[in-house]
């Protein structure tokens, strides 16, 4: 039987969205890639919740955030948010978790230190999806395009495990595919994060909003035999950073210690490490920790490597983290196409220019659980104007050439590092769109047979696409503000630049189009 909604992405956004939409009377389809819950960016979090310190002090929690994302943010979104967030906080009390306070944030403990907050969330959520009779889930679904017809979106098609292409058809589908940042070669992000969502969304004529604003976090581990994590505060206070010479940066560039310039100094931060990169490699030096603090987040996550970082310094670098752009949704997380909705982070808005922590996983409930009853609400009130769907069509056709995929991978990861990084310049972002132009050409021309090809070459076009967005937005903002850093308009620029970008793309002509409108005229 066809369900009524169908939900692209079991992250935390997702699988609210489903729980919302079952609750509201529909039968869902929740399709991921990989498992439900587990593979996503949600499981890989920390787990730490934003929002007002009470329902009486919401307006402190929306001028907060819009100074965080320098009034870029569309706030209405904000305001919902934050009216909203109690009953996300309730969700999140229900499940039965040990969840730690502070005032505006809450956080999931994870009762063993080696185990992420994130996967004893998302474990916790996905219990509760498979206790849904009416939500299905379709795992190791790989959607490559959304069905629709002039009358709106009617399903999704895709790819299976085994390799055999299948479609599924519904009045309303919901994208909760979330970001990007695996589209960089430095980043902490699920491998697979490569815009998936936003080439969707775009096929489906949406326009991307605020694409050139991308959250850095200032420390991943950067070794080749160790994987690229995020190490977040509290750092013991014997950890120091040192440049290749072995001066300390802290002090070099009187920066306090490591808690403080995360907190309140991530971008220029992150900038001032990407610099000293440039110079040479920047380690952190844990060799003076002692043994009670590997018991404890974060380094209680490095467990497998505790020795080789006691050993020896260990490099380290800057790496995208989040995406703050993406595209547009109502209070009821409906998009401009009819029957599509969207929640998580592929939705714009909350952030503006930067984000503030813990936003993001309050992003998913709110909006998750608004897509998912908005999804519900709008297949009560349409059923009868179902039409015959066309039919979808088939495979995309493989192109002539052969291709190294995992080449144009790494090819494509670096062009996003060097151009669209932390700091960039018009030059390189012209230099960028330029390259990653001639690398979608090459994707379209790839010859591809296996399945585990087709998937890859798929997720390029995504990644490609995402880039080309990021990179033709940003070369248009001739300012600096929150995460977006440029060395040739270093100053923001409230008389000229209090604007939020809009990219859409033409498909025949392949271009895309960006314009740049007023705050929160959209
Ligand atoms: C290391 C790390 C720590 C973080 N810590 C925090 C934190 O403590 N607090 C906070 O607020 N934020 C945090 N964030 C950000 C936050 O985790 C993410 O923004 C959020 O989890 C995104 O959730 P989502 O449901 O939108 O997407 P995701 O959780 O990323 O899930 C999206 C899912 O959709 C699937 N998918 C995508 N495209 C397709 C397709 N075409 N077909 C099938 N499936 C598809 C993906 O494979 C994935 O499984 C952190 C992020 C990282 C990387």
């Amino acid at each position: 039987m066809s369900p009524d909604v169908i939900v692209v992405g079991a992250g935390l956004a997702g699988m609210t969205a489903a729980l919302a939409a079952e609750e509201a009377g529909a039968d869902v389809a929740l399709v991921d890639r990989g498992a439900i819950g587990l593979g996503t960016n949600s499981a890989l979090s920390n787990a730490v919740f934003s929002g007002p310190i009470s329902p009486g002090r919401a307006d402190e929690y929306v001028d907060l955030v819009l100074r965080v994302g320098k009034q870029l943010n569309r706030v209405a979104y904000v305001r919902q948010v934050a009216r909203e967030s109690s009953g996300a906080v309730a969700f999140l009390q229900s499940l039965g978790l040990e969840i730690a306070r502070i005032p505006g944030q809450w956080s999931v403990r994870s009762a063993r230190p080696e185990v992420i907050p994130g996967v004893v969330l998302v474990r916790r959520v996905a219990e509760l999806v498979a206790a849904r009779s009416r939500i299905r889930a379709a795992r190791g679904l790989y959607v490559r395009r959304l069905l629709t017809s002039p009358d709106g979106v009617f399903g999704v098609a895709g790819v299976d495990r085994g390799g055999r292409e299948r479609t599924i058809r519904a009045p309303a589908v919901i994208l909760a595919c979330g970001g990007a940042g695996a589209i960089y070669s430095r980043h902490d992000n699920q491998a697979s994060m490569m815009g998936q969502g936003y080439r969707l969304a775009a096929g489906a004529g949406l326009a991307l909003w605020d694409m050139e604003f991308v959250q850095c976090y200032p420390i991943v581990l950067d070794e080749p035999e160790m994987p690229m994590v995020m190490i977040y505060p509290p750092y013991p206070r014997e950890a120091t950073l040192i440049d290749a010479s072995g001066a300390d940066l802290l002090k070099k560039h009187h920066l306090g210690d490591i808690n403080q310039a995360i907190v309140r100094e991530r971008d220029t931060f992150a900038a001032m490490l990407a610099a000293e990169a440039h110079a040479g490699s920047v380690c952190v030096d844990l060799r003076a920790v002692p043994d009670t603090s590997w018991a404890f987040h974060p380094l209680s996550l490095l467990a497998r490597f505790r020795s080789e970082c006691r050993s020896r310094p260990v490099r380290i670098s800057p790496a995208v983290h989040f995406f703050m752009g993406g595209v547009q949704t109502d209070e009821e997380g409906r998009t401009s196409h009819t029957g599509l909705f969207a929640c998580g982070e592929m939705v714009w808005g909350l952030h503006g220019a930067n984000r503030m922590g813990g936003n993001a996983l309050m992003e998913c409930l709110v909006s998750g659980r608004r897509a998912g009853l908005g999804a519900a609400r709008w297949v009560r009130a349409h059923s009868e104007d179902a039409t015959d769907p066309v039919p979808a069509s088939g495979e995309t056709v493989s192109g002539e050439d052969r291709v190294d995929l995992r080449d144009l991978r790494r090819r494509l990861q670096d062009v996003a590092w060097k151009h669209a990084g932390v700091v960039r310049s018009g030059e390189g972002m012209a230099a960028g769109v330029r390259m990653v132009e001639e690398l979608w050409h090459t994707l379209h021309r790839a010859r591809v047979g296996t399945l585990r090809e087709r998937i890859l070459r798929d997720d390029l076009m995504s990644a490609a696409f995402t880039l080309r967005a990021v990179l033709t937005a940003g070369l248009g903002r001739l300012e600096s503000r929150g995460s977006f850093l440029r060395d040739d308009y270093p100053a923001q620029d409230d008389a000229r630049w209090l604007k939020n970008s809009r990219t859409s793309w033409d498909p025949d002509s392949d271009r895309l189009h960006v314009d740049y409108l007023p705050v929160n005229a959209a």
